[in-house]
């Protein structure tokens, strides 16, 4: 699925295996689980294959229905004084 050159920098994209990835889609996040993505062996610049981002999309526009939704809090930064 990987295994190209990487577009920064001399070294090779490598397959790797995470729990969970949170993949961006239209302002948004959807979070893919047992979800193969390029890691560069030298760089460690990131990359998704179509096909997961794909998959997100399909999520993300509720084409397919996950497994489950958890909730995110969100707040400003406020500096401590
Ligand atoms: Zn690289």
């Amino acid at each position: 699925m990987y295994d190209f050159p990487c577009e920064h920098c001399p070294g090779v994209v490598r397959e790797r295996r995470l729990a969970r990835q949170a993949i961006r889609h239209k302002g948004s996040f959807v979070i893919l689980e047992n979800v193969p993505i390029g890691v560069c062996d030298q760089c460690g610049a990131r990359y998704f294959h179509a096909s997961v981002l794909r998959r997100a999309a399909e999520i993300g526009r509720g084409s397919v229905s996950p497994i489950r939704t958890i909730a995110v809090p969100i707040e400003s930064f406020v500096p401590a004084s």
